[in-house]
């Protein structure tokens, strides 16, 4: 079991991948593996693509499936001339519960700033949804020795005019870039440390008691075998789950990871 008190979010994000048929056969898939049991003490997000989001909803709500529903992205204004975007305000009306937002290929590709991802933060919370605030830092800048500040900043830049009271409908994803996709993780130690230094920046910032609520996810080539380690440690609330969320029998696994 997790070693804090915070219930665990495990999030399967499923990136461009599975259109919408695909979506539901995962799903159902899924919810035969993850029993009442799992999410009784495990949070269980999934994150497909827009396209999909509809189509999971019905899946999930036609077949009581126990799953929160989640998205990628979303934009920071309700409606507008915003040609692609999408509406926080739409995404709340589909029931979606959890926004990731702030992920890395979002600012590396499509260059997301911090000050951007508050704005969506924002969004997110004013339509009573939960957003998933990923930050994380490059190879170049754990060479560098410069995790720690970096993931400050982006901490500090991301959740920028939140109220302390707001911690509780936040969660934080500390996802090394360099192990997204890559196959390599962070060790449990490392990984540990910089969540630990989230939540103090959280503390330091917001108070005690924001620094407790807010759930902290680990991100970044999270398997089976190696969830129970990362899952142990004090900081560590949950798991946001990249390739490893498009196979149900691994999914799966994570979700029931067992105390390491
Ligand atoms: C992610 O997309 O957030 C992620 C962590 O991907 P992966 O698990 O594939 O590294």
């Amino acid at each position: 079991m997790p070693a804090s008190s915070r219930r665990p979010l495990i999030s399967g994000n499923w990136k461009m991948n599975l259109n919408h048929y695909d979506a539901i056969q995962l799903v159902q898939k899924l919810s035969y593996l993850v029993t009442k049991d799992d999410v009784e003490r495990v949070d269980v997000s999934v994150h497909p693509p827009f396209t999909d989001i509809r189509t999971v909803q019905t899946a999930l709500e036609s077949d009581r499936i126990p799953f929160f529903l989640g998205a990628q992205n979303c934009h920071s204004d309700d409606a507008g001339a915003f040609t692609g975007e999408v509406s926080p305000a739409f995404l709340s009306k589909l029931n979606v519960r959890y926004v990731i937002v702030g992920h890395s290929e979002r600012r590396q590709i499509f260059g997301e700033t911090d000050e951007f991802v508050a704005a969506k933060v924002s969004a997110v919370l004013k339509h009573k949804m939960h957003p998933i605030v990923c930050v994380g830092e490059t190879r170049e800048q754990r060479e560098a020795g410069s995790t720690l500040d970096v993931v400050a900043a982006q901490i500090l830049g991301s959740l920028a005019g939140r109220e302390s009271t707001q911690f509780l409908d936040l969660v934080v994803a500390y996802e090394p870039i360099w192990a997204i996709g890559t196959g390599l993780t962070a060790t449990a130690a490392d990984a540990q440390e910089v969540c630990a230094h989230i939540r103090g920046c959280v503390a330091t910032t917001w108070g005690a008691d924001a620094a407790n609520s807010v759930r902290i996810q680990y991100g970044g080539s999270v398997k089976a075998g190696n969830v129970p380690e990362l899952m142990a440690q004090a900081d560590i609330d949950g798991a946001l789950v990249g390739g490893a969320s498009l196979d149900a029998d691994e999914f799966a696994r994570i979700v029931q990871f067992p105390s390491a």
